[in-house]
C-alpha cells in the first residue's frame, strides 16, 4: 500500500478510491456531525425516549445499515461505500485514525497551533517529513503511522493529536467552504513514517 493515489475531485469517487486501497472511510455530514444512528442503535436520552433501542455495544452492532456508531462503521467495502455516497453525494469523507493505523498531528493556526509547533520543534528537534493534508480551514494534518500506544490528546494550544478520533479526507468540504487537499500535488500516499518517538509519553512502552 505505498503507491500514490490520484484523488478524484468528487466525493463519491474519492471515497471509493480510498476504500479500494484499504483506507477505512465513513460518511460525515457537511456540518461534521456523523450520520445519525438508526432507531435500533440510538440510545434513549431523557429528552428523546426510544422504545425501539436494542442495547448493544458499537463493536457488537448487527445493524444492516452499517452507518450507525460513527467511525466504528468505517469500512473498506467499496460496494458499500458506493452505496453510501449514492445516497448522500455531498457527504464528507471521514477516516478513523487508529483504525487506519494513523496518528495525526492536527495543527490549527487559529488557536496558536503554528506557534506551538515551533515551540515543539525547538524542544524535540525537527519532526520527520511525512504525508500532510491542508484542511480547508487553514490548518494542517501531519500523518504518521500509529505507535500502538495511547497518546496525549494535545501537545499544546492549537495542536491536537488525532488518534482515537477521525479526520476528514480530501476533497471533503470544510465549514469555511474550502476543500481539504493533500499537500504536494494533491495525491495521497498512506503514511509510512512512524510517529516520532520524541512525542510518545515516556512512561509508556510499546504495546
Ligand atoms: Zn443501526
Ligand atoms: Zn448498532
Amino acid at each position: 500500500m505505498t503507491r500514490l493515489l490520484d484523488i478524484p475531485a468528487d466525493l463519491p469517487s474519492a471515497a471509493a478510491a480510498y476504500a479500494s486501497v484499504g483506507i477505512r472511510v465513513f460518511r460525515v455530514r457537511p456540518d461534521k456531525a456523523p450520520f445519525a444512528n438508526c432507531v435500533r442503535c440510538r440510545p434513549p436520552t431523557e429528552k428523546r425516549p426510544n422504545p425501539f433501542y436494542i442495547e448493544h455495544r458499537p463493536e457488537e452492532c448487527r445493524c444492516d445499515a452499517r452507518t450507525c456508531h460513527g467511525f466504528h462503521a468505517a469500512t473498506t467495502d467499496v460496494a458499500l461505500v458506493r452505496r453510501w455516497w449514492a445516497e448522500q453525494p455531498d457527504a464528507n469523507i471521514g477516516a478513523p485514525c487508529a483504525l487506519n493505523g494513523w496518528a495525526v498531528l492536527d495543527i490549527d493556526p487559529r488557536h496558536g497551533g503554528d506557534q506551538s509547533y515551533s515551540v515543539l520543534e525547538q524542544r524535540v528537534g525537527c519532526l520527520p517529513g511525512t504525508v500532510m493534508q491542508l484542511t480547508g480551514g487553514g490548518g494542517l494534518h501531519i500523518l504518521y503511522r500509529t505507535p500502538g500506544v495511547s497518546l496525549p490528546g494535545t501537545l499544546g494550544p492549537g495542536i491536537d493529536v488525532k488518534h482515537n478520533g477521525y479526520i476528514l479526507l480530501a476533497p471533503s468540504v470544510h465549514a469555511s467552504g474550502l476543500r481539504y487537499r493533500w499537500s504536494g500535488h494533491g495525491r495521497f500516499l498512506p503514511p509510512v513514517v512512524g510517529w516520532p518517538a520524541a512525542l510518545t509519553p515516556r512512561q509508556r512502552s510499546a504495546a
